[in-house]
Protein backbone atom coordinates (compact mmCIF):
# COMPACT_ATOMS: atom_id res chain seq x y z
CA UNK A 1 0.00 0.00 0.00
CA UNK A 2 1.32 3.41 -0.33
CA UNK A 3 1.35 5.46 2.21
CA UNK A 4 -1.50 8.00 2.85
CA UNK A 5 -0.28 11.51 1.63
CA UNK A 6 -0.54 14.42 3.87
CA UNK A 7 -3.32 17.12 4.24
CA UNK A 8 -1.03 20.18 4.02
CA UNK A 9 2.80 20.93 3.65
CA UNK A 10 5.20 24.18 2.95
CA UNK A 11 6.48 22.60 -0.16
CA UNK A 12 5.39 19.89 -2.58
CA UNK A 13 7.49 18.63 -4.55
CA UNK A 14 5.93 16.85 -7.88
CA UNK A 15 8.12 13.88 -9.25
CA UNK A 16 11.07 11.71 -7.33
CA UNK A 17 13.87 11.87 -10.32
CA UNK A 18 16.76 12.84 -9.65
CA UNK A 19 15.70 16.46 -9.90
CA UNK A 20 12.34 16.13 -7.48
CA UNK A 21 14.70 14.25 -4.97
CA UNK A 22 17.64 16.90 -4.85
CA UNK A 23 14.60 19.17 -3.87
CA UNK A 24 13.21 17.45 -1.90
CA UNK A 25 15.99 16.66 0.30
CA UNK A 26 17.67 20.29 0.02
CA UNK A 27 14.28 21.74 1.62
CA UNK A 28 13.72 19.48 4.25
CA UNK A 29 17.07 19.81 5.78
CA UNK A 30 16.77 23.54 5.35
CA UNK A 31 14.51 23.22 7.73
CA UNK A 32 10.60 23.24 5.13
CA UNK A 33 8.27 20.69 5.75
CA UNK A 34 8.10 18.56 2.26
CA UNK A 35 5.75 16.11 0.84
CA UNK A 36 7.30 14.54 -2.25
CA UNK A 37 4.81 12.43 -4.57
CA UNK A 38 5.71 10.62 -7.69
CA UNK A 39 3.61 7.66 -9.46
CA UNK A 40 6.36 5.57 -9.01
CA UNK A 41 6.64 2.84 -6.34
CA UNK A 42 10.47 3.96 -5.42
CA UNK A 43 11.99 6.88 -6.02
CA UNK A 44 14.77 7.63 -8.50
CA UNK A 45 13.00 8.68 -11.79
CA UNK A 46 13.55 7.16 -15.15
CA UNK A 47 17.66 7.06 -14.62
CA UNK A 48 18.33 5.82 -11.28
CA UNK A 49 15.33 3.14 -11.85
CA UNK A 50 15.88 -0.10 -9.96
CA UNK A 51 14.77 -3.34 -10.89
CA UNK A 52 11.48 -4.32 -9.10
CA UNK A 53 11.67 -5.41 -5.65
CA UNK A 54 10.13 -9.19 -6.36
CA UNK A 55 12.84 -9.46 -9.13
CA UNK A 56 15.35 -10.25 -6.17
CA UNK A 57 18.44 -8.42 -8.10
CA UNK A 58 21.81 -8.24 -5.89
CA UNK A 59 23.44 -5.58 -7.76
CA UNK A 60 20.85 -3.29 -9.14
CA UNK A 61 23.78 -1.22 -9.75
CA UNK A 62 25.75 -3.22 -12.45
CA UNK A 63 23.21 -1.47 -14.84
CA UNK A 64 24.04 2.12 -13.83
CA UNK A 65 26.87 4.43 -13.16
CA UNK A 66 26.72 7.31 -10.68
CA UNK A 67 24.97 5.25 -7.93
CA UNK A 68 26.92 6.10 -5.19
CA UNK A 69 25.12 9.89 -5.89
CA UNK A 70 21.90 7.92 -5.81
CA UNK A 71 22.38 5.94 -2.59
CA UNK A 72 23.43 9.07 -0.64
CA UNK A 73 20.18 11.00 -1.91
CA UNK A 74 18.25 8.34 -0.25
CA UNK A 75 20.03 7.99 2.68
CA UNK A 76 19.72 11.83 3.04
CA UNK A 77 16.08 11.32 1.98
CA UNK A 78 15.78 8.30 5.04
CA UNK A 79 16.52 10.49 7.58
CA UNK A 80 14.25 13.43 6.56
CA UNK A 81 11.91 10.99 6.64
CA UNK A 82 12.53 9.83 9.90
CA UNK A 83 12.72 13.07 11.24
CA UNK A 84 9.27 13.78 9.86
CA UNK A 85 10.57 16.65 7.78
CA UNK A 86 9.24 14.77 4.58
CA UNK A 87 6.78 12.99 3.79
CA UNK A 88 7.23 10.39 0.35
CA UNK A 89 4.13 9.43 -1.11
CA UNK A 90 4.94 6.73 -3.73
CA UNK A 91 2.43 5.58 -6.60
CA UNK A 92 0.18 8.49 -6.60
CA UNK A 93 0.09 10.36 -9.77
CA UNK A 94 -1.09 14.25 -9.81
CA UNK A 95 -3.73 14.97 -12.00
CA UNK A 96 -4.24 18.44 -11.33
CA UNK A 97 -3.41 21.36 -9.15
CA UNK A 98 -5.69 24.22 -8.61
CA UNK A 99 -4.92 27.69 -6.75
CA UNK A 100 -6.95 27.58 -3.26
CA UNK A 101 -6.24 30.94 -1.71
CA UNK A 102 -2.29 31.03 -0.89
CA UNK A 103 -2.11 27.71 -1.16
CA UNK A 104 -2.02 24.73 -3.97
CA UNK A 105 -4.02 21.91 -4.02
CA UNK A 106 -2.46 18.79 -5.58
CA UNK A 107 -5.00 16.11 -6.73
CA UNK A 108 -3.65 13.00 -6.68
CA UNK A 109 -5.03 9.56 -7.95
CA UNK A 110 -3.78 6.11 -6.93
CA UNK A 111 -4.41 2.62 -7.53
CA UNK A 112 -4.72 0.11 -10.61
CA UNK A 113 -8.05 1.58 -11.37
CA UNK A 114 -7.29 4.64 -10.32
CA UNK A 115 -10.10 5.34 -7.90
CA UNK A 116 -8.20 6.23 -5.14
CA UNK A 117 -7.06 9.64 -4.86
CA UNK A 118 -6.20 12.24 -2.19
CA UNK A 119 -5.59 15.89 -2.36
CA UNK A 120 -2.94 17.73 -0.71
CA UNK A 121 -2.62 21.42 -0.28
CA UNK A 122 0.99 22.94 -0.28
CA UNK A 123 2.00 26.97 0.12
CA UNK A 124 5.11 26.10 -2.76
CA UNK A 125 5.52 24.20 -5.57
CA UNK A 126 8.34 22.41 -7.44
CA UNK A 127 7.44 20.60 -10.31
CA UNK A 128 10.50 17.91 -11.86
CA UNK A 129 8.38 15.96 -13.55
CA UNK A 130 10.58 14.61 -16.71
CA UNK A 131 10.93 13.84 -19.85
CA UNK A 132 9.31 11.15 -22.18
CA UNK A 133 10.77 9.85 -25.46
CA UNK A 134 10.27 11.64 -28.89
CA UNK A 135 8.93 9.14 -31.79
CA UNK A 136 8.80 9.58 -35.46
CA UNK A 137 6.67 7.14 -37.32
CA UNK A 138 8.24 5.31 -40.28
CA UNK A 139 6.86 2.40 -42.40
CA UNK A 140 6.60 -1.04 -39.32
CA UNK A 141 7.25 1.16 -35.59
CA UNK A 142 4.18 -0.17 -34.58
CA UNK A 143 4.99 -3.66 -35.67
CA UNK A 144 5.32 -5.93 -32.00
CA UNK A 145 9.15 -5.87 -31.42
CA UNK A 146 9.51 -2.12 -32.04
CA UNK A 147 9.95 -0.25 -28.49
CA UNK A 148 11.40 3.09 -27.80
CA UNK A 149 15.34 3.28 -26.88
CA UNK A 150 14.71 4.91 -23.39
CA UNK A 151 12.02 2.44 -22.56
CA UNK A 152 14.59 -0.86 -23.75
CA UNK A 153 16.31 0.88 -21.04
CA UNK A 154 14.20 0.77 -18.50
CA UNK A 155 12.50 -2.31 -19.66
CA UNK A 156 16.15 -3.41 -18.74
CA UNK A 157 17.00 -1.72 -15.67
CA UNK A 158 13.37 -2.17 -13.65
CA UNK A 159 12.45 -5.86 -15.42
CA UNK A 160 15.72 -7.40 -16.24
CA UNK A 161 14.65 -7.65 -19.50
CA UNK A 162 15.41 -7.35 -23.35
CA UNK A 163 13.42 -6.88 -26.21
CA UNK A 164 15.16 -8.99 -27.90
CA UNK A 165 17.92 -11.02 -28.75
CA UNK A 166 19.33 -9.29 -31.91
CA UNK A 167 18.60 -5.73 -31.50
CA UNK A 168 19.17 -2.39 -33.71
CA UNK A 169 19.47 0.86 -31.95
CA UNK A 170 18.18 3.73 -33.92
CA UNK A 171 17.14 7.13 -33.86
CA UNK A 172 19.37 10.21 -32.95
CA UNK A 173 21.03 11.64 -29.56
CA UNK A 174 23.53 10.77 -26.92
CA UNK A 175 21.01 7.98 -24.87
CA UNK A 176 21.79 5.53 -27.98
CA UNK A 177 24.77 4.99 -26.94
CA UNK A 178 23.96 4.66 -23.23
CA UNK A 179 21.10 2.21 -24.24
CA UNK A 180 23.27 -0.25 -26.56
CA UNK A 181 26.02 -0.50 -24.56
CA UNK A 182 23.58 -1.50 -21.58
CA UNK A 183 21.76 -3.70 -24.09
CA UNK A 184 25.16 -5.00 -25.33
CA UNK A 185 26.52 -5.69 -22.20
CA UNK A 186 23.76 -7.74 -20.56
CA UNK A 187 23.76 -10.30 -23.80
CA UNK A 188 21.96 -8.81 -26.29
CA UNK A 189 23.38 -8.74 -30.22
CA UNK A 190 23.30 -4.91 -31.03
CA UNK A 191 24.65 -5.33 -34.77
CA UNK A 192 23.79 -1.69 -35.12
CA UNK A 193 23.59 1.62 -33.29
CA UNK A 194 21.96 3.63 -36.41
CA UNK A 195 22.17 7.65 -35.75
CA UNK A 196 20.51 10.21 -38.08
CA UNK A 197 22.65 13.05 -36.77
CA UNK A 198 26.18 13.22 -36.98
CA UNK A 199 28.87 14.05 -33.98
CA UNK A 200 30.99 15.91 -35.83
CA UNK A 201 28.89 18.93 -35.39
CA UNK A 202 29.90 18.80 -31.49
CA UNK A 203 33.56 19.89 -32.66
CA UNK A 204 31.73 23.47 -34.10
CA UNK A 205 31.34 24.40 -30.44
CA UNK A 206 34.75 23.38 -28.89
CA UNK A 207 34.32 26.07 -26.11
CA UNK A 208 31.60 24.20 -24.90
CA UNK A 209 33.04 20.70 -25.26
CA UNK A 210 36.05 21.65 -22.98
CA UNK A 211 33.88 23.29 -20.75
CA UNK A 212 31.75 19.80 -20.39
CA UNK A 213 35.11 17.22 -20.18
CA UNK A 214 32.59 14.62 -18.19
CA UNK A 215 30.24 14.70 -20.93
CA UNK A 216 33.21 14.50 -23.82
CA UNK A 217 34.78 11.66 -21.51
CA UNK A 218 31.46 9.71 -21.34
CA UNK A 219 31.21 9.53 -25.23
CA UNK A 220 34.71 8.49 -25.54
CA UNK A 221 33.73 5.64 -22.85
CA UNK A 222 30.33 5.00 -24.72
CA UNK A 223 32.38 4.22 -28.25
CA UNK A 224 34.95 2.53 -26.67
CA UNK A 225 32.76 0.48 -25.17
CA UNK A 226 30.46 0.01 -28.16
CA UNK A 227 33.68 -1.15 -30.10
CA UNK A 228 34.82 -3.68 -28.00
CA UNK A 229 31.25 -5.36 -27.47
CA UNK A 230 31.38 -5.35 -32.21
CA UNK A 231 28.61 -2.70 -32.03
CA UNK A 232 28.84 -0.77 -35.86
CA UNK A 233 28.11 2.68 -35.38
CA UNK A 234 26.45 4.03 -38.62
CA UNK A 235 25.91 8.17 -38.27
CA UNK A 236 23.58 10.06 -41.06
CA UNK A 237 21.53 7.29 -41.60
CA UNK A 238 17.96 6.34 -40.25
CA UNK A 239 15.82 3.14 -40.48
CA UNK A 240 13.51 4.13 -42.53
CA UNK A 241 11.06 0.51 -42.35
CA UNK A 242 10.65 -2.21 -40.59
CA UNK A 243 10.06 -5.73 -41.93
CA UNK A 244 7.94 -8.78 -40.30
CA UNK A 245 4.99 -10.29 -40.32
CA UNK A 246 3.82 -11.29 -36.80
CA UNK A 247 7.27 -9.51 -35.36
CA UNK A 248 10.23 -7.34 -36.22
CA UNK A 249 12.83 -9.51 -38.42
CA UNK A 250 14.62 -6.85 -40.42
CA UNK A 251 15.07 -3.66 -40.77
CA UNK A 252 16.23 -0.75 -43.63
CA UNK A 253 18.53 1.60 -43.16
CA UNK A 254 19.38 4.52 -45.37
CA UNK A 255 21.67 7.24 -45.66
CA UNK A 256 20.19 10.48 -44.79
CA UNK A 257 21.16 14.04 -46.95
CA UNK A 258 21.70 17.00 -44.48
CA UNK A 259 17.38 17.75 -44.29
CA UNK A 260 17.36 13.88 -43.21
CA UNK A 261 15.92 12.71 -46.34
CA UNK A 262 16.95 9.70 -47.27
CA UNK A 263 19.23 9.47 -50.06
CA UNK A 264 17.73 6.96 -53.08
CA UNK A 265 19.08 4.09 -53.60
CA UNK A 266 21.04 3.89 -50.21
CA UNK A 267 18.79 1.23 -48.54
CA UNK A 268 20.44 -2.08 -47.05
CA UNK A 269 18.57 -4.69 -44.87
CA UNK A 270 19.75 -5.37 -41.33
CA UNK A 271 18.71 -8.73 -40.07
CA UNK A 272 16.99 -8.21 -36.48
CA UNK A 273 14.17 -9.40 -34.15
CA UNK A 274 14.12 -6.04 -31.88
CA UNK A 275 14.33 -2.24 -32.66
CA UNK A 276 15.20 -0.06 -30.12
CA UNK A 277 14.23 2.98 -31.46
CA UNK A 278 13.95 7.18 -30.00
CA UNK A 279 14.63 10.54 -31.18
CA UNK A 280 15.86 12.38 -27.93
CA UNK A 281 13.40 13.25 -25.44
CA UNK A 282 10.89 16.14 -24.82
CA UNK A 283 9.90 17.61 -21.65
CA UNK A 284 6.82 16.15 -19.47
CA UNK A 285 4.65 19.69 -19.21
CA UNK A 286 1.28 18.73 -19.01
CA UNK A 287 0.91 20.06 -14.96
CA UNK A 288 3.39 23.08 -15.78
CA UNK A 289 1.08 24.09 -18.81
CA UNK A 290 -2.27 23.73 -16.69
CA UNK A 291 -1.14 25.81 -14.18
CA UNK A 292 -0.01 28.63 -16.76
CA UNK A 293 3.81 28.58 -16.82
CA UNK A 294 5.37 29.94 -19.93
CA UNK A 295 7.75 28.00 -21.77
CA UNK A 296 10.28 28.85 -24.30
CA UNK A 297 11.57 26.98 -27.80
CA UNK A 298 14.54 24.52 -26.82
CA UNK A 299 17.29 24.49 -29.46
CA UNK A 300 15.76 20.50 -29.91
CA UNK A 301 12.43 21.68 -31.73
CA UNK A 302 10.66 21.33 -28.65
CA UNK A 303 9.27 23.90 -25.73
CA UNK A 304 10.27 24.04 -22.25
CA UNK A 305 9.70 25.80 -19.39
CA UNK A 306 10.99 28.74 -18.88
CA UNK A 307 12.86 29.73 -15.56
CA UNK A 308 15.01 32.21 -14.32
CA UNK A 309 18.49 31.94 -11.66
CA UNK A 310 16.16 30.74 -9.38
CA UNK A 311 14.38 28.15 -11.20
CA UNK A 312 11.78 30.19 -10.81
CA UNK A 313 8.76 29.38 -13.45
CA UNK A 314 6.65 32.46 -14.62
CA UNK A 315 4.00 31.65 -12.17
CA UNK A 316 4.64 32.61 -8.71
CA UNK A 317 4.57 30.27 -6.02
CA UNK A 318 6.13 27.20 -8.57
CA UNK A 319 9.57 26.49 -9.16
CA UNK A 320 11.03 23.65 -11.78
CA UNK A 321 14.38 21.96 -12.27
CA UNK A 322 15.60 18.75 -14.01
CA UNK A 323 14.12 17.96 -17.85
CA UNK A 324 10.65 19.78 -17.39
CA UNK A 325 13.32 23.08 -18.67
CA UNK A 326 15.39 21.47 -21.39
CA UNK A 327 17.08 18.48 -21.50
CA UNK A 328 20.22 18.14 -19.75
CA UNK A 329 20.74 14.96 -18.34
CA UNK A 330 21.29 13.11 -14.65
CA UNK A 331 23.61 16.16 -13.47
CA UNK A 332 21.81 18.99 -14.34
CA UNK A 333 18.77 17.91 -13.29
CA UNK A 334 20.63 17.39 -9.77
CA UNK A 335 22.24 20.78 -9.74
CA UNK A 336 18.73 22.49 -10.42
CA UNK A 337 16.84 20.33 -7.65
CA UNK A 338 19.16 22.03 -5.14
CA UNK A 339 19.52 25.12 -6.73
CA UNK A 340 15.22 24.97 -6.82
CA UNK A 341 15.08 24.42 -3.03
CA UNK A 342 17.64 26.67 -1.84
CA UNK A 343 15.61 29.80 -3.58
CA UNK A 344 12.01 28.40 -1.89
CA UNK A 345 14.02 27.90 1.43
CA UNK A 346 14.77 31.77 0.97
CA UNK A 347 11.73 32.36 -0.23
CA UNK A 348 9.76 30.56 2.35
CA UNK A 349 12.18 32.81 5.28
CA UNK A 350 11.11 36.21 3.86
CA UNK A 351 9.61 36.36 0.71
CA UNK A 352 12.51 37.20 -0.99
CA UNK A 353 15.25 35.52 -3.48
CA UNK A 354 18.41 33.95 -1.72
CA UNK A 355 21.60 35.52 -1.17
CA UNK A 356 24.37 34.82 -3.60
CA UNK A 357 26.01 31.93 -1.52
CA UNK A 358 29.22 30.34 -2.35
CA UNK A 359 27.03 27.54 -2.47
CA UNK A 360 24.55 28.87 -4.93
CA UNK A 361 27.16 30.22 -6.95
CA UNK A 362 28.72 27.16 -7.41
CA UNK A 363 25.41 25.71 -8.39
CA UNK A 364 24.66 28.34 -10.90
CA UNK A 365 27.85 28.08 -12.51
CA UNK A 366 27.90 24.68 -13.14
CA UNK A 367 24.39 25.15 -14.21
CA UNK A 368 25.13 27.41 -16.84
CA UNK A 369 27.94 25.05 -18.20
CA UNK A 370 25.61 22.35 -18.56
CA UNK A 371 22.91 24.41 -20.06
CA UNK A 372 25.53 25.09 -22.78
CA UNK A 373 26.20 21.56 -23.80
CA UNK A 374 22.54 20.71 -23.51
CA UNK A 375 21.74 23.38 -25.98
CA UNK A 376 24.82 22.08 -28.07
CA UNK A 377 23.42 18.69 -27.58
CA UNK A 378 19.79 19.46 -28.88
CA UNK A 379 21.05 21.48 -31.89
CA UNK A 380 23.08 18.37 -32.73
CA UNK A 381 19.98 16.26 -32.40
CA UNK A 382 17.14 17.78 -33.72
CA UNK A 383 15.54 16.30 -35.58
CA UNK A 384 15.55 17.58 -39.58
CA UNK A 385 12.82 19.02 -41.69
CA UNK A 386 13.27 15.99 -44.28
CA UNK A 387 12.47 12.94 -41.90
CA UNK A 388 8.49 13.38 -43.03
CA UNK A 389 10.13 11.76 -46.25
CA UNK A 390 10.46 8.28 -44.37
CA UNK A 391 6.43 8.28 -44.40
CA UNK A 392 4.38 5.98 -46.59
CA UNK A 393 0.74 7.01 -47.15
CA UNK A 394 -0.35 3.84 -44.67
CA UNK A 395 1.77 4.78 -41.98
CA UNK A 396 0.49 5.08 -38.71
CA UNK A 397 1.07 8.36 -37.60
CA UNK A 398 -0.63 8.69 -34.54
CA UNK A 399 -1.42 4.97 -33.03
CA UNK A 400 -3.92 5.68 -30.51
CA UNK A 401 -6.14 6.73 -33.09
CA UNK A 402 -4.79 4.73 -36.21
CA UNK A 403 -4.30 7.71 -37.96
CA UNK A 404 -2.28 7.48 -41.05
CA UNK A 405 0.44 9.97 -42.78
CA UNK A 406 -1.69 9.77 -45.88
CA UNK A 407 -4.73 10.71 -43.30
CA UNK A 408 -3.37 14.13 -42.28
CA UNK A 409 -1.52 15.40 -45.81
CA UNK A 410 -5.33 14.92 -46.65
CA UNK A 411 -6.56 16.97 -44.24
CA UNK A 412 -3.70 19.53 -44.82
CA UNK A 413 -3.55 19.58 -48.64
CA UNK A 414 -7.39 18.91 -49.62
CA UNK A 415 -9.08 20.09 -46.13
CA UNK A 416 -7.27 23.27 -45.70
CA UNK A 417 -6.15 22.08 -42.25
CA UNK A 418 -2.86 24.84 -41.60
CA UNK A 419 -2.09 23.53 -37.97
CA UNK A 420 -1.96 20.50 -35.92
CA UNK A 421 -5.50 21.37 -33.83
CA UNK A 422 -7.44 22.04 -37.60
CA UNK A 423 -5.78 18.13 -38.55
CA UNK A 424 -6.65 16.47 -35.13
CA UNK A 425 -10.36 17.91 -35.71
CA UNK A 426 -10.54 16.45 -38.77
CA UNK A 427 -8.61 13.53 -38.51
CA UNK A 428 -8.84 12.58 -34.95
CA UNK A 429 -4.92 12.22 -34.50
CA UNK A 430 -3.97 13.06 -31.06
CA UNK A 431 -7.12 12.28 -29.60
CA UNK A 432 -6.45 8.65 -27.97
CA UNK A 433 -5.06 7.63 -24.76
CA UNK A 434 -1.67 9.31 -24.62
CA UNK A 435 -3.21 12.38 -25.69
CA UNK A 436 -0.62 13.42 -28.29
CA UNK A 437 2.25 12.58 -26.25
CA UNK A 438 3.76 10.25 -28.81
CA UNK A 439 2.70 11.84 -32.22
CA UNK A 440 2.38 15.20 -31.11
CA UNK A 441 5.39 15.88 -33.12
CA UNK A 442 4.91 14.13 -35.92
CA UNK A 443 1.20 16.02 -36.31
CA UNK A 444 2.82 18.86 -35.72
CA UNK A 445 5.35 19.14 -38.43
CA UNK A 446 2.63 17.32 -40.88
CA UNK A 447 0.41 19.89 -40.52
CA UNK A 448 3.12 22.33 -41.42
CA UNK A 449 2.10 25.09 -38.81
CA UNK A 450 4.39 26.64 -35.88
CA UNK A 451 6.85 23.92 -34.94
CA UNK A 452 9.28 25.46 -33.65
CA UNK A 453 9.59 24.91 -30.20
CA UNK A 454 5.58 25.42 -29.80
CA UNK A 455 4.38 24.95 -26.62
CA UNK A 456 2.10 21.67 -26.11
CA UNK A 457 -1.84 21.87 -25.90
CA UNK A 458 -2.60 23.16 -23.01
CA UNK A 459 -4.56 20.35 -20.55
CA UNK A 460 -7.17 20.13 -17.36
CA UNK A 461 -5.79 16.77 -16.74
CA UNK A 462 -2.72 15.29 -16.63
CA UNK A 463 -3.37 11.47 -16.72
CA UNK A 464 -6.88 9.75 -17.30
CA UNK A 465 -9.16 9.89 -14.23
CA UNK A 466 -12.10 8.77 -13.81
CA UNK A 467 -15.68 10.42 -13.34
CA UNK A 468 -16.13 9.69 -9.81
CA UNK A 469 -12.77 11.09 -9.06
CA UNK A 470 -13.41 14.49 -11.27
CA UNK A 471 -16.90 14.55 -9.01
CA UNK A 472 -14.64 14.13 -5.68
CA UNK A 473 -12.39 16.93 -6.20
CA UNK A 474 -14.78 19.46 -7.57
CA UNK A 475 -15.20 22.14 -5.35
CA UNK A 476 -18.41 23.88 -4.49
CA UNK A 477 -17.60 26.29 -6.95
CA UNK A 478 -17.72 23.73 -9.87
CA UNK A 479 -21.13 22.68 -9.38
C1 LIG B 1 12.47 6.12 -20.29
C2 LIG B 1 13.73 6.94 -20.02
C3 LIG B 1 14.96 6.28 -19.80
C4 LIG B 1 16.13 7.01 -19.59
N1 LIG B 1 17.33 6.35 -19.43
C5 LIG B 1 18.48 7.07 -19.28
C6 LIG B 1 19.75 6.41 -19.18
O1 LIG B 1 19.83 5.20 -19.21
N2 LIG B 1 20.88 7.17 -19.09
C7 LIG B 1 20.82 8.54 -19.06
O2 LIG B 1 21.86 9.21 -18.98
N3 LIG B 1 19.62 9.19 -19.12
C8 LIG B 1 18.47 8.48 -19.24
N4 LIG B 1 17.27 9.14 -19.35
C9 LIG B 1 17.27 10.58 -19.13
C10 LIG B 1 17.30 10.78 -17.61
O3 LIG B 1 16.21 10.10 -17.10
C11 LIG B 1 17.21 12.21 -17.18
O4 LIG B 1 18.36 12.89 -17.60
C12 LIG B 1 17.07 12.39 -15.66
O5 LIG B 1 16.45 11.29 -15.05
C13 LIG B 1 16.25 13.62 -15.43
O6 LIG B 1 15.80 13.70 -14.11
P1 LIG B 1 14.42 14.40 -13.75
O7 LIG B 1 14.34 14.34 -12.28
O8 LIG B 1 14.32 15.71 -14.43
O9 LIG B 1 13.29 13.51 -14.41
P2 LIG B 1 12.87 11.91 -14.26
O10 LIG B 1 14.03 11.13 -13.84
O11 LIG B 1 12.20 11.62 -15.51
O12 LIG B 1 11.85 11.99 -13.05
C14 LIG B 1 10.56 12.49 -13.18
C15 LIG B 1 9.68 11.81 -12.16
O13 LIG B 1 8.42 12.48 -12.15
C16 LIG B 1 7.39 11.54 -11.97
N5 LIG B 1 6.16 12.13 -12.50
C17 LIG B 1 5.97 12.68 -13.73
N6 LIG B 1 4.72 13.16 -13.82
C18 LIG B 1 4.11 12.91 -12.63
C19 LIG B 1 2.81 13.17 -12.11
N7 LIG B 1 1.88 13.80 -12.83
N8 LIG B 1 2.52 12.74 -10.85
C20 LIG B 1 3.45 12.10 -10.09
N9 LIG B 1 4.72 11.84 -10.54
C21 LIG B 1 5.03 12.24 -11.78
C22 LIG B 1 7.87 10.31 -12.73
O14 LIG B 1 7.27 9.14 -12.22
C23 LIG B 1 9.39 10.36 -12.49
O15 LIG B 1 9.77 9.55 -11.41
C24 LIG B 1 16.09 8.41 -19.57
C25 LIG B 1 14.86 9.07 -19.78
C26 LIG B 1 13.69 8.35 -20.01
C27 LIG B 1 12.40 9.10 -20.28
Amino acid sequence: MPPPAPERAGLAVIGAGPAGLAAAVTAAEGGLDVVLIDAADAPGGQFYRAPAPGLGATRPEALHHGWAAFTALTARLGRQREAGRLCHVTGHQVWAVRRTGEDWTLHLVTGPDGRGGAAVRARRLVVATGAHERQLPFPGWTLPGVVGAAGAQAMLKSGLVLPGRRVVVAGSGPLLQAVALSLARAGAEVPALVEAAGYGAYARAPLVLAANPDRLGEGVRHRAGLARHGVRMLTHRAVTAVHGTERVEGVTVSRLDRAWRPVPGTGRRVDCDALAVGHGLVPQLDLALGLGCSTRPGTDGSAALLLDEELRTTVPGVWAAGETGGIGGVRLALAEGELAALSVIADARDGRPGRTTARVARLRRARRRMRRFAGLMGAVHRPGPGWSAWLAPDTEVCRCEEVTAGAVRTAVDELGAGDSRTAKLLTRAGMGWCQGRTCGFAVRELAGGATDGAAPDRRPLACPVTLSTLARAAGPEDA
